[in-house]
């Protein structure tokens, strides 16, 4: 589908005998996060070890494998790629042995300064074996002097800058450091005497943790046998929670930075309908991601709710597409029409967003074909005109619809009777009293952490680093 694509799903365990299990579930629960890779480093205290491997997590691991994973203290990843640096390589957890010891880590975000600091190393002799920006942090704990771990990951993550929700695990202890933006969630929970930290509180639930707060922006939390120690050795910086989290990324189930995804999705509907009404018979979500904001459009507007389109959710990353007499699938694999819902009916369709277009264009079509008399396009956030470089995978602005096309022009495309967005304002309103603690960047193009460099070449050396080290080479 064409959406932005989240970059990872993070979890950390720490004090509970079956550590690698417990994370297992917990990577299944953030799933949705990324579907590249999945992977899972364990410490029996003595010895940290671990396993990788392509694929969902489900598929990744079986019993014999998490059985090599013994005790008591497990991080784990699930990553989102883009296709060209789809590889195992680039697969976390990250295990390094070092003058430190042996340390894994997982994180969730993006590094601005990445590329500078990699050349910066590589030319003092660090030889990198993914090209991930996450090993940066890694060979800057491996040559920091500071004399204990938690001094060197200080000094390491100081270093670095942007988006970065972070689980490491050392032979004897759980660390989660969270960037001073504030930028990616990142959520403490408990577990028995276990401790739990995770990307969403979907992974508490599935276990049967309870959450109890939120790693703090610029908070680095250390977990160990004598307990929980929280230190906060970065100068504060204006919060930026990605409000995007809220429109697409996290499950409706998880809160993320303390507030309930559900409530704040269907909040964005409601008010959707009360900036944007139009006359319908029926309000149709392009599931699953537009069914929350469509809840609250319906109930806001008083006009019925109905599952128009029906998903296939067995489609994977599997799928081959015949070679024979029915081509080009496209949408048609995923989403299905209601006829019975559709035909005659002036149609509200909702979604959560519009990247390039392409899938919107299918789906009205694909509505039209069912017999709807009017399709009108909902969108539950307002027009996408920049990328995001925090950790968030996203076209160059040249493919946003919304940054290079009048709203004319994108109803236009879409052959919709009329295409309407949320606000700015109404985005904001959606999270209430916090609106000044959020980042809105792919909206408004103005960012909070500047990039060192143009676009193009950020977006191509920075969230896509094997492209770089293919043309660099
Ligand atoms: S630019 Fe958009 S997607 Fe990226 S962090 Fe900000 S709100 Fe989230």
């Amino acid at each position: 589908m064409d959406k932005f694509k989240d970059e990872c799903g993070v979890f950390g365990i720490f004090g509970h005998p079956e550590a690698a299990n417990m994370t297992y579930l917990g990577l299944y629960a953030l799933q949705h996060r990324g579907q590249e890779s999945a992977g899972i480093a364990a410490s029996d205290g003595e010895r940290v070890r671990v396993s990788r491997a392509m694929g969902y997590v489900a598929d990744a691991f079986d019993g014999e494998a998490l059985a090599q994973l013994p005790g008591t203290i497990a991080i784990g990843h699930d990553r989102y790629s883009t296709a060209g640096d789809s590889k195992l390589a680039n697969a976390q957890p990250i295990l390094i042995d070092c003058a430190h010891g042996q340390i894994a880590i997982c994180h969730n975000g993006n590094l601005v300064n990445a590329r500078e600091l990699r050349d910066d190393l590589v030319r003092q002799g660090s030889i990198f074996q993914s090209s991930s920006d996450t090993e940066v942090i890694l060979h800057l704990y491996a040559r920091s002097r500071a004399a204990n771990v938690e001094d060197a990951i200080v000094e390491s993550v100081s270093q670095v800058q942007g988006a970065f929700s972070l689980v490491m695990l050392t032979r004897d202890r759980l660390i989660a450091v969270r960037d001073p933006h504030g930028f990616r969630p990142l959520a403490v929970g408990r577990l028995g005497d276990a401790t739990v930290v995770c990307s969403e509180t979907c992974a508490m639930d599935l276990i049967g943790a309870t959450y109890v707060r939120d790693v703090e922006p610029g908070e680095v939390l250390v977990v160990s046998a004598d307990g929980m120690r929280s230190l906060k050795p970065f100068p504060p910086a204006p919060l930026a929670h990605c409000i995007f989290e809220h429109v697409y990324f996290a499950r409706p189930d998880s809160y993320v930075f303390g507030q309930s995804v559900n409530e704040v999705r269907t909040n964005l509907g409601r008010i959707l309908a009360r900036e944007q009404a139009v006359d319908a018979d029926v309000v149709v979500p392009v599931p699953d991601s537009g069914v929350c904001a469509a809840m609250g459009f319906a109930e806001a507007s008083g006009v019925p709710l109905r599952m128009g389109l029906i998903r296939n959710h067995y489609v994977g990353r599997t799928f081959i597409q015949p070679q024979s007499a029915i081509r080009h699938f496209g949408v048609k694999v995923k989403l299905n029409p209601v006829r019975s819902i559709l035909e005659g009916r002036r149609v509200v369709l909702v979604d959560d967003s519009i990247v390039r277009g392409t899938t919107s264009r299918k789906i009205v079509k694909m509505v039209r074909a069912a017999g709807a008399k009017e399709v009108h396009v909902r969108i539950s956030c307002p027009p996408t005109i920049s990328p995001c470089f925090y950790g968030v995978d996203t076209p160059r602005r040249a493919d946003l619809i919304a940054a290079t096309h009048t709203l004319e022009e994108i109803t236009k495309y879409l052959a919709a009777d009329s295409v309407a967005y949320l606000s700015l304002e109404g985005l904001l309103s959606a999270v209430g009293a916090e609106r000044q603690s959020y980042c809105s960047s792919c909206y408004t193009g103005v960012y909070p952490v500047a990039f060192p460099r143009d676009e193009a070449s950020y977006l191509q050396l920075a969230l896509k680093l094997d492209t770089e080290a293919v043309t660099r080479s």
